[in-house]
């Protein structure tokens, strides 16, 4: 167990094994760390460039203490890690984020009541549990509005469009009859996120708002820093960050997504307690990246400077896309970032691309 800054050398443990562990542990390993992996596919994307991996289900508990106990400080990569794992983790080592940051963000209603609950404003909501509590949610929320399970939603899966009483039921079978969030519709102009970084002693650090574009419920491109954001929406989306990192008491990095009402209103949409695809574009255009940001915070370091010295455009290589990867290597303007998988698949994250510009202003 940890007390001060881990030294190099010292083993920091990842739950989870997809791109974000594979990145992560790159700039764990670069500075100094030993990253161990601890993932059911010994073969998934992070092990490949790790010290050591561990392949185990979540619900190995001996191996969970095993992996923990080898360990100096641990982290995940991924959100949706049962919070018992989690619990068995911390028992063993010392665990940054802490499974608080995990709790209020696995579930929507947990989630947005703890929003509202630090002052941040988000959609109106209302929990459903069934096709009857849906009329009186619809009154709280007007419509048009969307449905949403409570748990284990990304990449805008388990969600269901309301735009008029009659389609109730159709969104509660659409989204597979589970406890939903019902959600008023953000009438945005864009949608923005933060990223931000939290370290052991409060301080809080922020990269740029960026603009984000989705199509079919997955990034394909974020924009940074977003055009058009004056000093005070850049100031709000700190406060919005720091306000969160503080209530979840948060070790590392972490990702607001946000709806940009126009005018200086941001509501919060989600918190992802972890790197996030829309700070990708920070490992080409920034002092310190969030992966190094992380480590940092993980390891009890100072946080990093997380200045931009570029603008950048970060594409997703989803499924096919990265069939390209010739001509992008061959593009000098394209930094481009792979991550290992075997196989292409319809909506699969492959890897991604920055391209950058000088910072304007
Ligand atoms: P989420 O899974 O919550 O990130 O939602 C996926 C995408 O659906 C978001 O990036 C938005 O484009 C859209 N969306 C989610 N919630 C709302 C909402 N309450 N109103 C309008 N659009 C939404």
């Amino acid at each position: 167990m940890s007390t001060g800054p881990l030294a190099p050398g010292s083993v920091i443990g990842i739950l989870g094994g997809g791109q974000l562990g594979r990145m992560l542990a790159m700039a764990g390993a670069k500075l100094g760390f030993d990253i161990h992996i601890f993932d059911a596919d010994p073969d998934c994307p992070a092990a490949r460039v790790a010290a050591r991996s561990w392949a185990a289900p979540w619900s190995d508990d001996g191996a969970v203490e095993a992996f923990a106990a080898r360990c100096d400080a641990i982290t995940y990569e991924f959100e949706n890690i049962p919070v018992h794992t989690v619990s068995v983790a911390a028992a063993a080592s010392c665990l940054r984020p802490g499974a608080r940051s995990l709790e209020l963000t696995q579930d929507r209603i947990t989630e947005k009541r703890f929003i509202n609950s630090v002052g941040v404003a988000t959609v109106p909501f209302a929990p459903v549990d069934g096709l009857a509590d849906l009329p009186a949610a619809i009154a709280l929320t007007g419509l048009p509005a969307l449905l949403k399970t409570r748990r284990f939603g990304y990449d805008g899966k388990g969600q269901a469009w309301i735009r008029t009483p009659d389609d109730a039921a159709g969104a509660w079978e659409t989204i597979g009859e589970q406890p939903a969030i019902l959600e008023g519709a953000a009438g945005f102009v864009r949608e923005l996120s933060v990223v931000a970084a939290r370290s052991i002693d409060g301080s809080v650090k922020a990269w740029p708002l960026a603009e984000n574009i989705h199509q079919d419920g997955i990034l394909r491109q974020s924009t940074a820093p977003a055009p058009g954001v004056d000093a005070a929406l850049q100031a709000r989306a700190l406060e919005i960050a720091t306000a969160l990192g503080d209530g979840m008491d948060h070790v590392g990095v972490f990702a607001v997504e946000l709806f940009d009402l126009g005018g200086g209103r941001l509501l919060v949409n989600e918190i992802a307690p972890r790197v996030h695809n829309t700070g990708h574009w920070t490992m080409d255009a920034c002092g310190c990246d969030q992966f190094e940001q992380h480590i940092r915070a993980v390891a009890g370091w100072p946080l990093g400077d997380p200045t931009p010295h570029s603008a950048a455009v970060m594409t997703n290589l989803i499924g096919h896309d990265v069939d390209d990867w010739k001509a992008l290597a061959s593009d000098p303007q394209v930094r481009l970032h792979l991550y290992g998988k075997r196989k292409a698949r319809k909506g699969r994250k492959m890897g991604h691309v920055n391209r950058l510009a000088p910072l304007r202003g």
